[in-house]
């Protein structure tokens, strides 16, 4: 029953209390490791800068419209390094970072991916 508890609170922990100073940071209620990614959001038309929002989990811009163009289509642009003028725009995502794939998985994906390679040039000769 322990365990069924402890991996509940894990599964509903937000994190909150994870440090945002750093790109990576353990979260102190629950261990896991976050990393924080700071995105924005762009009017696709003419691509001011928009405040973005989580709505449903999904990252939009706050407005329905672009207050320079009346464009209702936007990008999610992720940033880099989070500053003092983006952080208005930004909002945070705090994804766990799960452990490094054994070298084998990774070995595993490389070779799929260069057998993939002469199989579409085949399609297109
Ligand atoms: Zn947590
Ligand atoms: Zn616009």
């Amino acid at each position: 029953m322990f365990l069924m508890d402890l991996l509940k609170r894990c599964h509903t922990c937000n994190h909150e209390h994870a440090s945002i100073d750093s790109q990576y940071a353990y979260c102190p209620d629950c261990g896991e490791l976050i990393e924080n990614e700071w995105f924005i959001t762009r009017c696709a038309c003419c691509g001011i800068k928009q405040k973005a929002v989580i709505k449903n989990g999904v990252i939009m811009p706050e407005a329905n419209y672009c207050r320079n163009c009346g464009g209702d289509e936007y990008i999610i642009e992720k940033l880099e390094k989070i500053n003092f003028i983006d952080i208005n725009y930004a909002v945070l995502v705090k994804t766990v970072v799960q452990e490094e794939p054994p070298m084998d998985d990774v070995t595993q994906c490389w070779e799929e991916k260069s057998l993939n390679i002469p199989k579409l040039l085949q399609l297109f000769k």
